[in-house]
């Protein structure tokens, strides 16, 4: 096992456009580098061995922010996730992805990773996947034929596979401003507190005026090779009573929905359990919060 990666060239591109100049003519042995977290270790065991880098650190002028928009939130694909984890726009109008964010590795981790390479990586055990899932967000992509908005549930095809065309790059991403009475809760299993998740659980419900549920969005990751999001659960809480009750008879259908994989961290079995039990514990928070805030 090589702890060296295989010679490459390094490309330093000084704009997007030069960043997707360069891609587009080194073609598809050209991988783009961010925050490293993932793309750095895979190339020291030799995992990936690209001929060539395009290191994407001076667009950070460009790519990393958090910006107020009508409807939704957009963040740029340079954003680290501790930014995303402390951002009080996200805070303020969705806090389900500066908590998910806060769950990410360690702090070293959150402070060189970003979100636009956690999503280009597509692991099916991140966490971000589950909450942009649950969020219908949409991920704005650039490339050389110009820029193009794909929703969360077509932009993961595969296990570390994603609908991003060669020279494509992630540039943002756009999460709704959640409305109403509402709150949010992510939460996974893992072996550390610092690893990626065996199984995770990011949801988001707001409520009307009686306590029914208006809207809700659930988001898994663990459960297979792409987040996984059980519309058909959503659509049998609207119009319910948010309360214990609910949180139970949800949990339960989140758990049945799910045929997740047995491998060396965890059974199928324990992965559909814990997925109950992180369900439940989620919505009975949501639950709390939102009662307190009335
Ligand atoms: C010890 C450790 C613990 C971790 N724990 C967790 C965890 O608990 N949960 C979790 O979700 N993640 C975890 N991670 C992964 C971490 O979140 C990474 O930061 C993230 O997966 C990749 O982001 P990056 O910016 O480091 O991307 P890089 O490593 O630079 O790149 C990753 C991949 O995405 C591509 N890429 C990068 N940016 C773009 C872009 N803008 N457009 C297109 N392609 C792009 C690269 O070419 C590469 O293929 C952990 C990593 C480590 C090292």
């Amino acid at each position: 096992m090589s702890l060296y990666p295989r010679n490459f060239q390094l490309h330093v591109p000084t704009s997007l456009r030069e960043a997707i100049e360069v891609l587009e003519a080194l073609g598809e042995d050209a991988k783009p580098l961010a925050g490293g977290q993932s793309l750095i270790p895979m190339m020291k065991l030799r995992i990936a061995a690209p001929s060539a880098i395009v290191y994407l650190g001076p667009l950070k002028g460009e790519l990393s922010y958090v910006r107020d928009g009508d409807n939704h939130v957009e963040i740029g694909a340079l954003t680290t996730h501790s930014e995303v984890a402390e951002s009080p726009l996200l805070r303020r109008w969705n806090p389900l992805v500066s908590e998910t964010a806060a769950h990410i590795g360690d702090v070293q981790v959150r402070n060189m990773g970003t979100i636009g390479g956690s999503l280009a990586h597509a692991d099916p055990s991140a966490d971000y996947p589950a909450a942009m899932a649950a969020l219908g967000a949409e991920i704005v992509v650039a490339g050389r034929s110009g820029t193009r908005t794909v929703p969360a549930g077509e932009f993961f095809v595969d296990a570390y596979t994603t609908s991003l065309r060669p020279g494509e790059l992630v540039v943002a991403v756009r999460v709704p401003k959640l409305r109403g009475r509402y709150s949010a809760a992510y939460g996974k299993v893992a072996k550390i507190a610092t690893d990626f998740a065996i199984v995770g659980v990011a949801v988001h419900v707001s409520v009307d005026e009686r306590g029914q549920v208006a809207d809700i969005g659930i988001g898994l990751t663990g459960v297979g090779p792409t987040p996984h999001r059980p519309r058909d659960v959503e659509e049998g809480a609207f119009g319910e009573r948010l309360g214990p009750e609910l949180a139970e008879r949800i949990a339960e259908a989140v758990s049945r929905s799910v045929d997740p994989p047995t491998d060396l961290r965890a059974t199928s079995e324990y992965r559909r359990r814990a997925l109950r039990a992180l369900t439940e514990r989620a919505l009975r928070r949501i639950h709390s919060d939102i009662a307190r805030a009335q």
